[in-house]
């Protein structure tokens, strides 16, 4: 049995996907949600029904003092957190100049302070430990161009200086920091953008199809595991050769 892991956005598809396979692969598993509870609940009671430990926990990762109680929570109700998957996030498109204040510290106040705020409660027993691993989901908006998409797509940018900077940090405390780049993946967040936008996407995608959540979890679990024991400050990118 390994110990504990926390996947942030746990009730959307990304993350309730890399929430199955990290609970297959032995983990135990804090659910991250923020508005979706019913979703949370219902990848709850699947995992609980296979066998494997579980939970929920409402939080929103741009708040500190509530991640910090998450954390707690996480390490009272389950043991140690060796592994933290920031993965919640969200998308917005528009003119650049039509995102007012309000919109663009929400983008970065969830997609980059999130991220800092499970790291930064992470930390205290990572490093007592000298052990731990760190996964990010980034973006290939992260590193290409967006159009219409520059709060989202400077967020993602963000977390992958942030993945680097991190890993060189902290690679002598014996913590391991990667971050997951996917392309157009069929989730809620892919999907709100309509069947003709979707449709160009995949013509644009040399593999002529979306990813799949279940290959967003694949590339986490690598990470996860000890196959990636040498592997830190990485983003890997996922696409089906989109940007080649
Ligand atoms: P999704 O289905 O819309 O899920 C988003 C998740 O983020 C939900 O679980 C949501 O929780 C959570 N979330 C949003 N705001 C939050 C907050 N303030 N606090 C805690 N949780 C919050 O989208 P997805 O496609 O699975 O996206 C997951 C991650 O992958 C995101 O970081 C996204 O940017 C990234 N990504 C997605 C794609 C794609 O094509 N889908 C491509 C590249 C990267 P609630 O619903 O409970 O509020």
């Amino acid at each position: 049995m390994k110990s504990a892991a926390i996947v942030t956005g746990a009730s959307g598809g990304i993350g309730r996907e890399v929430a199955r396979r990290l609970a297959a692969d032995g983990w135990s598993i804090l659910l991250n949600y923020n508005s979706h509870e019913e979703s949370a609940e219902r990848i709850e009671h699947e995992l609980a029904a296979a066998g494997y430990r579980a939970t929920k926990y409402r939080a929103d990762v741009s708040d500190r003092n509530a991640v910090k109680r998450m954390f707690s929570a996480a390490e009272d109700m389950l043991g140690r957190v060796e592994l933290v998957v920031n993965n919640a996030g969200i998308s917005h498109v528009g003119l650049f100049q039509d995102v007012d204040d309000e919109l663009w510290n929400c983008i970065m106040n969830v997609n980059v302070n999130g991220v800092r705020n499970l790291i930064l409660s992470a930390l205290p027993s990572m490093l007592e430990r000298k052990k731990g691993n760190i996964i990010n989901i980034s973006s290939i908006w992260g590193s290409r161009a967006a159009s219409c998409e520059a709060a989202y797509s400077c967020s993602k940018a963000a977390i992958e200086g942030l993945t680097r900077s991190l890993a060189a940090e902290l690679a002598p405390s014996g913590i391991r920091v990667n971050c997951v780049a996917p392309g157009c993946i069929a989730t809620d967040m892919t999907l709100k953008l309509g069947n003709e936008t979707i449709s160009l996407l995949r013509e644009e995608t040399p593999m002529g199809r979306l990813g799949t959540p279940k290959d967003v979890a694949n590339a986490v679990a690598f990470l996860a595991s000890d196959a990636a024991s040498f592997m830190t400050g990485q983003v890997i990118t996922l696409d089906g050769g989109f940007t080649i």
